[in-house]
């Protein structure tokens, strides 16, 4: 059931087109990220849905009902920000009974019940009377999270609760956070421009570039059926190439980019047609060093330029005909130049 809409959404700032046309619709008890460069649009998003700005054009809904007008207060959204913005004077437990004052305690509970499970949920049990300045940055986020969960919103809307965070930090608050959300099933919004965070918490993930969506679907799809260069280029590391094809069949398409011609899948493009497609580093394997005779298959013979050892794998950056070509791999042998390649079936044309 769709709980949250944008259609069509506009947001104009003086001269600057912040959303240009934002479609997008969550499922009630989805957990929907936003994630792009810096100034795609995601905070404007999220403080459309919010009530913090109005569109310019389009609608909001929530559960079918255009939510224009209404404020913040009556939306039953519950908000995270970067910053904790935690009251400084307040004690923990203050802060996150200051997600109560509208409504109250949920019914059959009291406010210090309620107080006393948020903060066991976010694992801060006997952290309550500490000062905000007596905590990690991480503990602070999780006040901040049970305050805004502390009036049992409907929807649940993050925008980089955990960028000013170290990656440690990050990756267990995450965990945290994906729990909370799993376990309560609310429908969360999520904000952020780390693609890798994105893909991991995420049921299904919108692409903004732009003041745009490219792309919408679950983790997965995004990072192996990318539709877009962009996208295929923003999710993960990745390869893109610009070739022509040379003879297009129902089995397969060959497709000459530099010097090379390259075996791939099946696409609707013909013969002289320019296409773009991507490999994704992981789906090039090593062959060994190069061998003098022409090569065969979807081969290549790069030039390593850069090894960065990343513990499970290396990841080497390497040039081929005036391009850089990516690999990672565990299997990484000493010499500067190497014979790569990938199969069909690597490839991903858009
Ligand atoms: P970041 O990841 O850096 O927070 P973002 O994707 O959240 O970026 P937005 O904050 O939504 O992007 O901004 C989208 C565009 O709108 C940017 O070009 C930004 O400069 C502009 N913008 C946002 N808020 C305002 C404002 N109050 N006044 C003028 N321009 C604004």
């Amino acid at each position: 059931m769709v709980d949250l809409e944008l259609d069509g959404v506009r947001r104009e700032y003086a001269g600057t087109t912040a959303l240009d046309g934002v479609s997008l619709s969550v499922a009630e008890g989805e957990f929907f990220t936003l994630v792009g460069p810096s100034g795609c649009g995601k905070t404007t998003t999220l403080r459309l849905v919010a009530g913090l700005e109005s569109p310019d054009a389009g609608a909001v809904r929530f559960g079918g009902e255009d939510v224009r007008g209404m404020p913040t207060e009556d939306r039953d959204v519950g908000v995270v920000f970067q910053n904790y913005a935690l009251f400084p004077h307040m004690s923990v437990r203050e802060n996150v009974a200051y997600g109560l004052q509208f409504d109250g305690p949920p019914p059959g509970t009291t406010a210090d019940e309620r107080v006393a499970e948020l903060l066991a949920m976010v694992d801060l049990a006997g952290m309550g009377g500490r000062d905000p300045d007596e905590l990690s940055g991480g503990q602070q986020q999780r006040v901040a999270l049970a305050r805004a969960l502390a009036p049992e919103p409907h929807v649940l809307l993050l925008d980089e609760p955990m960028s000013a965070l170290d990656a440690r930090l990050r990756e267990q608050l995450r965990r945290s956070v994906k729990g909370i959300q799993r376990e309560l099933d609310v429908t969360t919004l999520y904000v952020t421009h780390d693609q890798e965070e994105a893909l991991a918490v995420s049921d299904r993930v919108a692409v903004m570039n732009a003041g745009r969506v490219e792309q919408v679907g679950t983790p997965q799809a995004i990072y192996r059926r990318p539709e877009t260069a962009f996208v295929a280029s923003f999710v993960g590391d990745n390869n893109v190439f610009e070739g022509e094809v040379l003879e297009s069949g129902d089995g397969s398409t060959v497709v000459r980019v530099a010097d090379a011609e390259f075996a791939l899948p099946p696409t609707d493009a013909e013969a002289g047609e320019t296409v773009r497609f991507c490999v994704r580093p992981e789906r090039l394997s090593v062959a060994g060093p190069p061998t003098g005779a022409a090569p065969p298959g979807n081969r290549l013979t790069v030039d390593v330029e850069t090894a960065e050892f990343l513990g499970d794998v290396t990841r080497l950056y390497c040039r081929w005909a005036g391009r850089q070509v990516i690999v990672r791999t565990s299997d990484v042998p000493d010499a500067d130049r190497l014979a790569v390649e990938f199969d069909p079936a690597a490839a991903t044309f858009f």
